[in-house]
């Protein structure tokens, strides 16, 4: 589909509606917005603009519905896989100034959010209620944006994706109309689950203003286990253990070798060089935690862990988290000039061993430089992949490996994308993914959005 530029006479009617210090065709800014953090091409918007209100996003919406213009919705820009990249160009919304905290409802461990607030800055404010909003993608990333994704993050293991937090929702469809979805119930059986449906719909299906989110008491004790293993296949096996047995980790995090040197090298770490689990428990008392650990020692022993450390005290628990979140951008420091391609697939947990494995083997073939790291206990590996963008003969090969591990992952009952969503990178997996589906998510698309003004060449292949 053709989008027309947005005339001038139309950047000076946004102004009027939404102020004119709220509204930019300024070349910084149209640059700021054309990328994320993938390695996925830019594209400049036309004008950006930053609502105040759910009626200033209407009325965006409006002028981009009667002239036809795309509109993609940006929060902090943190995607992986060129999700806000406004590919048609058009209008693009960011919501940095709409990130207020609505209402605090401690009793019934809800929030009510602005989208444009960062998880970070939210779990800032909640700990002082004891309450914590689990999802946390590691990266500055903002409620619209993770909403968007249905992003995930080393709790979700224990406490589920985005959209298991997600309660309510205010929305502008594409005709500008605002519709609120979902209660404050914590479960319901009424209507079509159109809340569920908007998350991870990457601001294709309708512009998510605000949200009730579903929060969880912050965790009496923790404990935190690190286990080094000779090979990342015995630390793979391990993992499909522990969530076999019942072990309930609160977090399950694998890093090979090459991550944890790379890792050293950039943040001054002293880890040791070996493939590595990181797992963490959330219990009401130690003594409780003693009995977890019990177990969980003897089932990383029986999978020949080398070394296992636990119960690190709290400072040098927030620093390993700090570092395992880090790990792709110390990637990238260590190798300036160079672009990193992550693969992100997510298979059954009992296939994770066998997906690393195949994943190490097309890495080999390739000769390409990978880095393996994940949710492991989700099933969710994130490799990346090192090229030189003036090479394009490496990035072909890197986009090789790409192809062969998400195609392997699909062909053992995983899927495309545990996490970073479709964007640009991940639609030309949709059809094997999805099939015949992949018609009937045509037709929502077009019943919702029959313009195609919303976020286009995005999630739906030829959109
Ligand atoms: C170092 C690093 C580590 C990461 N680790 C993880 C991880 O562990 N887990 C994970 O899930 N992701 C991870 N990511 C990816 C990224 O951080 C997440 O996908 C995050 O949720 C994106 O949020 P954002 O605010 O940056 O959104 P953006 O990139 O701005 O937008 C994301 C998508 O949501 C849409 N969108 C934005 N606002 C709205 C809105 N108001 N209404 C509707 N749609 C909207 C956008 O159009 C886009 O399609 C990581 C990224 C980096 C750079």
């Amino acid at each position: 589909m053709n989008y027309p530029r947005v005339t001038p006479e139309d950047v000076a009617r946004l102004r009027r509606a939404i102020g004119d210090k709220h509204v930019s065709t300024g070349e910084s800014n149209l640059g700021l917005h054309s990328k994320d953090e993938s390695y996925h091409q830019p594209h400049r918007p036309d004008v950006v603009v930053w609502p105040q209100t759910t009626e200033d996003v209407v009325a965006v919406v409006k002028i981009a519905a009667e002239k036809g213009y795309a509109v993609t919705p940006w929060c902090a820009g943190t995607s992986l896989e060129g999700n806000p990249i406004p590919v048609h160009g058009g209008i693009v919304l960011d919501f940095n100034e709409m990130a207020r905290i609505i209402e605090i409802r401690e009793k019934d461990l809800q929030v009510d959010v602005e989208v444009g607030i960062q998880y970070r800055e939210l779990n800032n404010q909640l700990r002082h209620y004891g309450l914590f909003f689990p999802p946390d993608p590691g990266a500055w990333a903002s409620l619209g944006g993770m909403i968007g994704n249905n992003a995930s993050g080393v709790r979700t293991v224990a406490y589920g994706a985005t959209r298991d937090c997600i309660l309510g929702m205010e929305v502008v469809m594409a005709d500008g109309a605002v519709i609120h979805l979902g209660s404050r119930a914590i479960k319901s059986s009424s209507g079509y689950d159109l809340l569920r449906l908007m998350v991870g719909s990457e601001g294709t299906l309708g512009i998510v203003t605000r949200a009730t989110l579903r929060l969880k008491g912050l965790p009496p004790e923790y404990l935190t286990v690190v286990a080094t293993f000779p090979a990342v296949h015995g630390a793979c096996a391990a993992v499909s253990d522990c969530i076999r047995y019942g072990l309930n980790p609160a977090a399950l995090e694998l890093m090979d070798d090459a991550v944890v040197a790379e890792i050293n090298r950039d943040q001054k770490m002293d880890l040791a060089e070996k493939p590595m689990l990181f797992l963490e428990f959330h219990n009401v008392n130690q003594s409780a935690l003693e009995s977890q650990y019990e177990m969980v020692e003897a089932v990383l022993q029986e999978h020949g862990a080398l070394h296992i450390e636990k119960g690190v005290g709290a400072d040098e628990r927030a620093r390993l988290w700090e570092v395992r979140h880090g790990a792709l951008e110390s990637i990238k420091r260590n190798h300036p000039g160079q672009s990193v391609l992550l693969v992100d697939t997510c298979v059954p947990i009992s296939c994770y061993a066998q997906m690393v494995d195949r994943a190490k083997e097309e890495v080999v073939g390739e000769g390409a430089t990978g880095f393996f790291w994940g949710h492991a206990g989700d099933g969710n590996l994130h490799l990346g992949l090192l090229f030189d963008p003036a090479d394009e003969e490496a990035k072909a090969a890197v986009q090789r490996v790409n192809r062969a591990v998400v195609e392997h992952s699909i062909g053992i009952g995983g899927t495309c994308t545990g996490e970073h969503g479709i964007g640009v990178g991940k639609l030309a997996f949709m059809e094997g993914e999805h099939g015949t589906a992949l018609e009937y998510m045509r037709r929502i698309k077009r019943a919702l959005d029959p313009q195609g003004i919303l976020n286009p060449g995005k999630m739906l292949p030829g959109q």
